[in-house]
């Protein structure tokens, strides 16, 4: 069976396994802490698990060992509102989670009077995560392949991308082609999200009840140090964390340029020996290609399996509105874009594409799905070396279409949300702050999980609004991250396909014999 069908029938599988454990076991809910109670009957955090603190997700401020719990509100403001005022013993905090299930927003308030909002997880301890446990181990060995690769792709195939353009006019030409797609496409996409968001005005008269002072924890960040911290203060600590993207690819571009510049004896060892670097490593990312249809298998099972569908229904709208503009994005603006600038069949780039969609959707993250995207860029869409190293891979980091619009319409949604109840308005100056900020924040955003939600805390505190809406926008964030990070990698595509085309490369896309097409 051809790939592509292979990945969207495990997919597929993996939907429906994880439903059927939805429907057979329960999902009792935990905030992931031990509880223990103090000599003056106070009941306070002993210790935290691990589970609620993954890496790399946008967790709201979480618990910290210590606190002492006062009184918990589940999902505040929502038609599932529930509460526990003064919380007198561990158990009855476990009850009251346990009950109400995975999935809400928690937001408790301390003894002194802080207010934590931290997402209710899958009780660790319950039949479904035992269930769930052998899937959720593959799901992980199969994302720390994926991990393992970034690091060495990027660097790789930047260096070389570069190195082999020899600088000068073609590194520049490229470059201005490259980055004039990725400025291009992201301002149309919030441009898009930004129209739509208000013709549809989810957040108008909304029931989301936010009213408490719960915040996030995370500090928001200026743009200019966004901008610094691209550059690195040791390029080896930013190695070391999958997160300093932007760093790395910024010592990469540096070094491939002035590879071109070294006299010809480094130029030429280096060169040969960062190519050969790479030509290996794409070979370990064929290899875990093949594993591609069971790790997203894998990865199915656990979201569906570990989510509930109940937390949606009070966000539907935002979310429609969400889904609406990433497909108009994807399925009008970026298919117009190729066909008529890159000259490419979207239908036939699409099916070429299909299994990059499948990968990004399923892991949520566009540097884990790198490996499959030059893979498959080079394998099926037939486009250069030269030109795919340099743009992909880039363009995981930097080019983020989907996130760009729903940065715009998630902060437009809150702003609506305020402004109709009437602490908040939200004037035509604040949009054009919320369509820069929203294209920065796609930039600046890693190609993780959930990183755009984080950056989302940045545009709403230069609005000045409160954070704790972001902290609702969580409990919905899965299914639309999966989505807009499929939209996020289809462009990078699209923008390989475009600027190969305009490079004079030719037969974009045919990885199929005339016949295999008419089969499939
Ligand atoms: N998960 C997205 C990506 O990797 C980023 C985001 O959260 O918007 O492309």
């Amino acid at each position: 069976m051809a790939q592509h069908w292979k990945i969207l029938v495990w997919l597929i599988a993996g939907v429906f396994v994880g439903l059927a454990l939805q429907q057979l076991t329960d999902a009792p809910g935990s905030i992931g802490a031990k509880l223990g109670v103090e000599s003056d009957g106070v009941v306070v955090v002993r210790s935290i698990s691990k589970e609620l603190t993954p890496k790399g997700r946008a967790s709201a401020e979480r618990l910290r060992v210590g606190d002492q719990i006062r009184s918990i509100v589940l999902n505040a403001g929502m038609e599932d509102e529930a509460s526990l005022e003064s919380v007198s013993s561990p158990e009855e905090v476990t009850g009251f989670l346990s009950a109400a299930g995975a999935g809400g927003v928690a937001s408790i308030t301390l003894t002194d009077g802080t207010v934590r909002s931290c997402q209710v997880v899958l009780d660790p301890g319950s039949d479904r995560s035992r269930w769930l446990y052998p899937f959720v181990f593959l799901a992980d060995i199969f994302m720390r392949l994926l991990k393992m690769l970034i690091m060495p792709l990027v660097f790789t195939s930047i260096v070389t991308g570069v190195a082999g353009l020899g600088g000068g006019e073609d590194f520049g030409r490229l470059g201005r082609r490259t980055f004039g797609y990725y400025i291009t496409t992201s301002f149309l996409a919030v441009g898009l999200g930004l129209i739509l968001v208000n013709l549809i005005r989810p957040g108008d008269g909304a029931q989301l009840g936010l009213s408490t002072q719960a915040q996030i924890g995370q500090e928001s960040e200026n743009w200019l140090d966004i901008l610094r911290r691209m550059v690195p203060e040791n390029v080896f600590d930013a190695f070391t964390g999958n997160g300093n993207m932007l760093q790395v690819i910024f010592f990469a571009l540096l070094f491939g340029f002035f590879i071109t510049r070294a006299p010809e004896k480094p130029r030429k060892i280096l060169s040969d020996l960062l190519d050969s670097a790479f030509q290996v490593v794409m070979l370990m990312a064929s290899w875990v290609m093949k594993l591609v249809p069971y790790g997203v298998f894998c990865l199915l099972v656990k979201v569906v399996g570990e989510t509930g569908f109940d937390v949606f229904i009070p966000l539907s709208t935002y979310m429609l509105t969400v889904f609406l503009a990433l497909v108009i994005h994807a399925g009008v603006v970026l298919p117009l874009l190729l066909s008529i600038v890159g000259r490419v069949s979207p239908l036939k780039w699409f099916r070429a594409m299909s299994p990059v969609l499948m990968t990004a959707f399923s892991t949520s993250s566009s540097s884990l799905t790198l490996p499959t995207t030059l893979n498959t860029l080079k394998s099926r869409g037939k486009v250069s070396n030269k030109t795919s190293s340099f743009v992909a891979p880039l363009g995981a980091t930097v080019n983020m279409d989907g996130t760009a619009l729903y940065e715009c319409i998630g902060v437009v949604f809150l702003a609506q949300y305020y402004a109709s109840t009437g602490d908040y308005a939200l004037t035509f100056g604040s949009q054009l702050t919320v369509v820069m900020a929203a294209f920065l924040a796609s930039i600046g955003a890693a190609g993780i999980p959930s990183a755009g939600l984080i950056m989302m805390l940045t545009i709403l505190s230069a609005l000045n609004l409160p954070l704790e809406g972001a902290a609702l926008l969580l409990a919905v964030d899965r299914p639309l991250d999966m989505c807009r990070t499929m939209v996020n990698v289809w462009s990078d595509t699209v923008g390989s396909a475009i600027v190969a085309t305009r490079e004079g490369e030719t037969g974009l896309g045919d990885f199929e014999t005339p016949q295999q097409a008419a089969e499939s």
